[in-house]
């Protein structure tokens, strides 16, 4: 499977999933419908599925105009966001299979941004939308802190190290800022925040990330870290907080910060 990223709006991300041997495609958050199909003609390839992370308009803005250029279009998302997706007519439960092509993958319910959120999987590929980004995570609109927590740091959190992570926004230095300043002994972040101004500095983009590089970076899957314990302890005067009440306050300092 190839996969080609696709900016899109300000800051989001589109991404198209190509099978090499049947030239069939499907994309992932289609903000917008142009973009697409821009890149799918380009790349002369039949694009058969949108996979919806989660029903935000920034992340299902295109839906419409690529199903009416294209009536047969499969649309997936969680099967709790019918209504809210538009053009959807697969609705995800679970041990549901996606396939397109000879490609097959599987998704992970993670709610917490919203509560219909997922995050598809192709062997060790995920796909996040907004639930994980590099060295963040999206704001909790539908759930409860102990859900997100549990969506990042179990059910994306165990799968392998070397996963690759595709994410829905461009929002990379602004988060390691905001890790740094948690963590700023933390070596692995310097490292990552140069990494990253190179790469931006190029007009490059940071998706993917690793799930490996996001243990070492990303707060809130770093909740036991003790520097970042003393500095949400300063701010928070509870001394003993729980990993779940550490998560929240960070959640909280990021939506402020
Ligand atoms: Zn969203
Ligand atoms: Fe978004």
């Amino acid at each position: 499977m190839e996969i080609i990223t696709i900016p899109c709006l300000k800051d989001n991300f589109a991404y198209l999933l190509i099978c090499k041997k049947s030239l069939e495609a499907a994309v992932v958050d289609p903000s917008e419908a142009f973009p697409v199909q821009k890149i799918v003609k380009q790349n002369g390839v039949k694009l058969k599925t949108i996979l919806n992370t989660h029903h935000h308009w920034d992340h299902v803005g295109g839906n419409k105009d690529l199903v009416a250029a294209n009536p047969d279009l499969l649309v997936f998302g969680h099967e709790s966001d019918r209504g809210r997706i538009p053009g959807q007519n697969k609705f995800l439960k679970k041990g549901d299979i996606i396939s397109f092509g000879e490609v097959k993958g599987s998704f992970i319910h993670n709610p917490g941004h919203t509560s219909g959120a997922i995050s598809y999987i192709f062997s060790k590929t995920v796909f996040t939308g907004d639930t994980l980004f590099a060295a963040g995570c999206g704001r909790i609109f539908e759930g409860t802190p102990a859900q997100m927590f549990n969506s990042i740091n179990f059910l994306i959190g165990q799968l392998s190290d070397d996963t690759e992570i595709y994410f829905g926004h461009e929002y990379t230095e602004n988060n390691l800022i905001f890790a740094k300043s948690l963590e700023p002994l933390n070596l692995e972040i310097q490292k990552k925040i140069n990494k990253v101004k190179y790469l931006r500095s190029k007009g490059k983009y940071t998706t993917p990330t690793t799930l490996k590089e996001e243990k070492k970076t990303n707060p809130f899957l770093r909740c036991d870290s003790s520097e970042i314990r003393k500095t949400i302890t300063l701010k928070n005067s509870k001394n003993s907080l729980s990993k779940i009440q550490a998560f929240e306050t960070i959640r909280e300092l990021k939506d402020c910060f």
